[in-house]
């Protein structure tokens, strides 16, 4: 069962609900540089793998995520 990933409730920098208060430090371009390290979908701590190319984050119970890719 996937669900869509739209339902994103949870700052994935700070694993606060992305509605309670205002997060100066989880948006900007620095930010969407760093790697996530909650997850989304349940504020979940997850495990990220610095790679080459990038990043990749992991949910125990949502699986992996990886960056949005540039051009
Ligand atoms: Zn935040
Ligand atoms: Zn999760």
């Amino acid at each position: 069962m996937s669900e869509p990933s739209s339902a994103a409730t949870y700052c994935v920098h700070c694993g606060k609900p992305r509605d309670e208060g205002d997060h100066p430090r989880c948006s900007g371009a620095r930010a969407a540089l760093e790697p996530p390290r909650f997850c989304a979908e349940c504020a979940r701590r997850m495990v990220v793998q610095v790679t080459p190319a990038g990043w990749s984050a992991h949910c125990s119970r949502h699986g992996g995520t990886s960056p949005p890719p540039r051009n």
